[in-house]
Parts: C-alpha cells; sequence; structure tokens
C-alpha cells in the first residue's frame, strides 16, 4: 500500500474508530523532547508523584510497602527518598500478581501480556490502557528521529508466532497489511529462505527494516557472501539483543545504509533509541524513569549500573523501580541532534549475560563476540556459565576449527578469568535460541539471575 495512503487516510481513521489518545500523546512527546534536561526533569518528576499518589492509595503492594516505610508519597521530594521504595524483581511480580494490580483501574482497559522467556517460563503482566497507547505514540516518535514516518514500509526479520490460533492469525496478517509491514522470519534462515528475503525485499522495497542483531547479521553476512544485491532500505533498526559493532558494520555494508541500536522490552515497548548521531540511545523520558543503580556485574565501567525502570503512564498494574536485568549508564550531556532527553550510553548488556570470573573479573558480551571474531573457523557460539569456575564454549566450527583455535581461546579466557577457570569445548552443528528466535551468546546459570527474557520489541 502507498506510504501515503496508510498515513493520511487509513491511520487517522483507525485512531479515530479506536476513539484513544495515541495521536494526543505524540503531540507531548514532541513537546517535551526537545525541552531542557532541567524542564524534562520536573516533568517526569510531576508524573511520577501522580504515579506515586495512585500506587500508595490503590495497589496493595505500595499500600503495604508505604506503610512499613511510615511514608506517604508526599514524604517522596528527591531521588534519594525515591530510592527507599523497594526495587521490584521480577519474581516479586509473578509470586503475588494480583498484589500489584490496582483496586480502582477499570478492568476492562487492562491488557493481559507474557514474556515469551528465554527457560520456557513465561512472565504474566497487564497493561493499562495510557501505557499502552502512549507505547504506540513512543514508538512511532523513535521512528521519526530517523525519517520514518507512519505509514512507511517496514520489514521485520522476527521471529513470528506460531502458537496463534487461525483468527488471531488472521487479525495480525491484517494488522500487518494495513500498518504496512511483512515478516520474515527468523525460525528459517538456510540458504533457500535467504533467497526468498532477497527476493521479497526486492518486491516489497521497504524503507525500514527492523529485526534482532544476530540474525540481521547473519543474513548480511549470507547476502556478503552470496555477493547478491539486496534492496536498500532509508535504515535499519536492530533491538532485543546487545548490539556488537562488528555486527553493524556487518549489516551497514550489506544493506548500504545506517543501522541504529534500539533498546525495548515486552514489559514498556520502546525504551531509547539512537537519534542520528548514533551517539547513545536517546531515552523516552515522557514515559520512563530510568535509573542506574550499582552492580557488581559492570568490572571496570564505574559509571555503569544496574538499570531500574518506573513506567509513568502504568497505573493499573504499576512498574516501579522494575529490576528489567539490563546494565547500562545515563548521560545528560546535550547531544548534537537538539534533542533534550538524556542518553542510555554503555550497552554492557542483560545481566545474565555476563560470566563472572573466579578471579573477581566480570565479562561481558563484548569481551566474547570479540575474542571469537579474531579467530577463523567459529561460524557461531555460545558461552554457557554453570558455575562460578565452569564454562561451557559451545561452537559451531567451519573446516578452519583446529587446536590452535581451541588453544588460542583457552589461553585469552585463562588471562582474563584467572587459571581456576575450567573450560569445555563442546563442537556442535546448531546452537540453542530462545523461543523468539534470539541468539543469545552468553548465558549465565549463576544463582537468581537465571532470569527470563522479553519477546521482542515492537519497532
Ligand atoms: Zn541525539
Amino acid at each position: 500500500m502507498h506510504p501515503m495512503l496508510v498515513r493520511k487516510v487509513l491511520y487517522p481513521a483507525y485512531r479515530a474508530l479506536k476513539r484513544d489518545d495515541v495521536l494526543a500523546y505524540l503531540a507531548n512527546m514532541h513537546r517535551v523532547e526537545v525541552m531542557e534536561p532541567e524542564e524534562i526533569r520536573k516533568y517526569q518528576w510531576e508524573k511520577l508523584r501522580k504515579l506515586l499518589t495512585c500506587a500508595a492509595r490503590h495497589v496493595p503492594y505500595y499500600r503495604e510497602a508505604f506503610g512499613r516505610l511510615g511514608m506517604a508519597p508526599e514524604d517522596i521530594k528527591n531521588e534519594a527518598d525515591f530510592a527507599m521504595l523497594p526495587v521490584v524483581r521480577k519474581q516479586d511480580m509473578k509470586t503475588s500478581p494480583e498484589a500489584f494490580i490496582s483496586d480502582v483501574y477499570p478492568k476492562n482497559h487492562l491488557t493481559p501480556d507474557a514474556t515469551s522467556g528465554s527457560t520456557g517460563e513465561s512472565f504474566y503482566f497487564h497493561v493499562g490502557r495510557e501505557a499502552r497507547q502512549a507505547g504506540s505514540a513512543n514508538t512511532i516518535r523513535m521512528n521519526q528521529w530517523i525519517d520514518i514516518a507512519i505509514g512507511d514500509k517496514i520489514a521485520l526479520l522476527w521471529g513470528t508466532a506460531f502458537d496463534m490460533d487461525k483468527t488471531r492469525k488472521f487479525t495480525n496478517a491484517m494488522k500487518l497489511r494495513l500498518s504496512n509491514q511483512i515478516i520474515l522470519s527468523v525460525y528459517r534462515m538456510d540458504e533457500s529462505s535467504m533467497d526468498e528475503y532477497v527476493k521479497r525485499l526486492k518486491r516489497f522495497k521497504p524503507d525500514l527494516m527492523a529485526g534482532y542483531p544476530s540474525a540481521t547479521a547473519h543474513f548480511a553476512q549470507a547476502i556478503a557472501e552470496a555477493g547478491v544485491e539486496v534492496f536498500r532500505p532509508r535504515a535499519v533498526v536492530l533491538s532485543g539483543e546487545t548490539l556488537y559493532q562488528w555486527q553493524r558494520e556487518e549489516i551497514e555494508k550489506a544493506f548500504r545504509t545506517p543501522a541504529y541500536n534500539h533498546y525495548g522490552c515486552r514489559e514498556f515497548g520502546a525504551i531509547a533509541r539512537e537519534c542520528k548521531a548514533r551517539n547513545g540511545l536517546h531515552i523516552a523520558c515522557e514515559r520512563l524513569l530510568l535509573e542506574v543503580v550499582p552492580s557488581d556485574l559492570t568490572g571496570e565501567d564505574h559509571d555503569a549500573g544496574e538499570l531500574l525502570v518506573t513506567d509513568l503512564d502504568s497505573f493499573g498494574m504499576p512498574f516501579i523501580r522494575y529490576a528489567i536485568e539490563d546494565l547500562g549508564s545515563i548521560t545528560w550531556e546535550k547531544c548534537t541532534c537538539g534533542l533534550g532527553l538524556p542518553r542510555l550510553k554503555t550497552a554492557i548488556g542483560r545481566t545474565f549475560d555476563v560470566v563472572k570470573a573466579p578471579n573477581g573479573n566480570a565479562l561481558g558480551g563484548t569481551f566474547w563476540t570479540f575474542l571469537f571474531k579474531r579467530k577463523k573457523g567459529i561460524e557461531r557460539f555460545q558461552v554457557i556459565q554453570e558455575e562460578l569456575s565452569k564454562i561451557t564454549m559451545a561452537i559451531t566450527p567451519t573446516a578452519e576449527f583446529s587446536d590452535e583455535t581451541r588453544q588460542y581461546i583457552l589461553n585469552k579466557v585463562r588471562e582474563a578469568c584467572g587459571p581456576d577457570m575450567r573450560v569445555r569445548f563442546e563442537l556442535k552443528p546448531k546452537l540453542e535460541s530462545t523461543p523468539a528466535g534470539k541468539h543469545r551468546f552468553v548465558i549465565s546459570r549463576l544463582g537468581s539471575r537465571r532470569a527470563s527474557e522479553d519477546e521482542r520489541s515492537q519497532v
């Protein structure tokens, strides 16, 4: 469908039919995103106060938390006061989900949702009307940062839902058509599928391509190896996994277009995205308040820590100081693009994507991908930590894999982790991926950090 038809006619008609406030949220974001940092903080703080007042009054978990602290929402005047509220972990919400749902929020405004969970265990939650609509507006706005407008054609390299019934399959297909999107499934990434994808992209001519970094880089490598020319979209957006520099380079080369890093999750939708300056990801502060708290998983980077998210629009089932299980750091330094929104600076990755070493070192995905990229003979890899002093290297080898490769890796690991780290190699034709089709380079099975994972972030 012609993008203009979607943008000017179908999309506004759809919103009017749904009688929602997505376009009003969008207008507000355009107003706030260019404010000075001080004004943005003030805006966030006003929204936070409103959320805390509602939560303390109507949400059992927070009624109790405020009671225990002997505090009222009005007593929370600064960041230090706010930090007295408990950090909420996924497990807390899993154990007693009812305690997190507001007594007075209209039930018909709550939409059930779930993460697919990388270990097969789903996390169920509810999204209120305000959070859902603000989330939709946020995605549109982030696309606008990179000149992608409502109705522009999008090709998604995602894991498609395969457990849907016929009706949902049909409505989903209609939705995709009306929003000018196609899905190329990451579950089929063999040679013939790739040929087919190249042809489909040529026919569809997407303005934007979006996908997981691992799958998109894999596709890019296949394109480069085959020496074929693929359709050139105006931009590629990468999300759902940590993006590594080498992946970005391979993707930009194959598609001959800039690639942007995007950070989001099932619970909140879009959280942060790179602007055209591509120097950190601007955080959607109108919707989300991010905090950085100290963590022993950040190694050398002292600015970084564990991220906590407060969804400022979540009145039905509030997410307040929620541990999203990611690591990063934030800067409020002004960006050259003119947006006043702060940026997420470091993307060390997920808290369970870090190997902890017996010598006290903490090694994120960047270390491992760099190590394996340096050596020929490795098609794909996965590092699995079972115990503090034991890791397994699962490798899909190519013909060039040799004892020398093995020794090289072993030496580098011992250098970084100390002599007590035991390393086991496992050569496999295929490596395990998550139910949503993501590839995880590092899997930590240490303690409680064996967490579930978001399914995917919509672009
Ligand atoms: Zn910027």
